[in-house]
């Protein structure tokens, strides 16, 4: 193989793991272990293999729930699942692909059909992942696009559901953009949007949150697991970024730079409320933040 496809082999036997990390290791795959579905969950997470191969009788969380919820998880539903099932009752197997299992190979192991599988499940899933990259990256700033964002917010807010946290979100976008491109004409505006692009993509490595390009001069920051204050004071850091770079604006009312405006909500997820209700209220002070001079974070710390 002329690339190093990574697979996570997830079975609470060591023997089935031996045998089958052995089959693979042959094959040229890079191989990843997990005994347990938590350590499955975990390992799917932080590596983000390119195909599961998953036990489904496993004491405590069974293949069954951690094929649910990698698929429920927005950084993991996209990686191909292979069931390894002992039995072959086709009525566990359904069960199996209804939750969006791709395949399934039984105990013991055929190398020969299990190498067949794990290659056309690794070449879909790459095929399956450019396209998903291509319907979901903005173009021009190679961010998430809008589209992305959605289903990230949808799923962030099933999560937070569940727990105690707040979800953040800031909304922000370039004062008198309009001006910008009247003055320096469309293609410097493509490049402003592509500089606050990679601004923004920076500050957001620092402390990890989902960053996306929402369309024209507006982009949007999900903040997991954060309140009001800390999610201003993380907008206001960004105001300054940008003010600091003195990036020049020929345009601008407010003086000889470019600078944003930012709006911020954060809620407690809730079933009487929607995910959309999180967007509003951060839209509703970007406007704000519009209406009271623009180049400020609102509402202000
Ligand atoms: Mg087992």
């Amino acid at each position: 193989m002329s690339e190093k496809y990574d697979i996570l082999i997830v079975d609470d036997n060591p023997q089935n793991l031996k045998v089958l990390g052995a089959i693979l290791i042959e094959a040229g795959y890079g191989i990843h272990i997990a005994q347990s579905g938590e350590q499955a969950l975990k390992a799917a997470e932080t590596m983000r293999p390119d195909l599961i191969l998953l036990d489904i009788m496993m004491p405590g969380m069974d293949g069954y729930e951690v094929c649910r919820r990698l698929k429920a998880d927005a950084l993991t539903e996209h990686v191909p699942v292979i069931f390894l099932t002992a039995k072959i009752e086709e009525e566990d197997v359904v069960q199996g692909l209804e939750l969006g299992a791709v395949d399934y190979v039984t105990k013991p192991f055929n190398a020969a059909i299990l190498l067949a599988r794990v290659k056309t499940h690794v070449r879909l899933g790459v095929h399956q992942r450019l396209l998903f990259e291509q319907s979901n990256i903005d173009a021009l700033t190679l961010l998430p696009n809008r589209r992305r964002f959605d289903s990230v917010l949808a799923a962030a807010w099933r999560k937070a559901l569940h727990g105690e946290l707040p979800l953040a979100l800031v909304l922000l976008d370039v004062d008198y953009f309009d001006s910008f491109k009247d003055v320096l004409g469309s293609s410097e505006g493509d490049d402003l949007i592509r500089w606050l692009a990679a601004l923004l993509d920076e500050a957001v490595l620092v402390s990890p949150h989902f960053l996306a390009h929402y369309g024209g001069k507006e982009f949007a920051i999900l903040l997991a697991d954060t309140g009001l204050q800390a999610a201003v004071e993380f907008a206001e850091t960004l105001r300054l970024s940008v003010l600091d770079a003195e990036v020049a604006h020929p345009a601008s009312p407010l003086g000889a730079y470019v600078t944003i405006s930012l709006g911020v909500a954060s809620l407690q997820a809730q079933a009487a409320l929607d995910a959309s209700d999180l967007v509003k209220a951060a839209d509703q002070q970007l406007i704000l933040a519009k209406q009271h001079g623009r180049n400020r974070v609102y509402p202000s710390p």
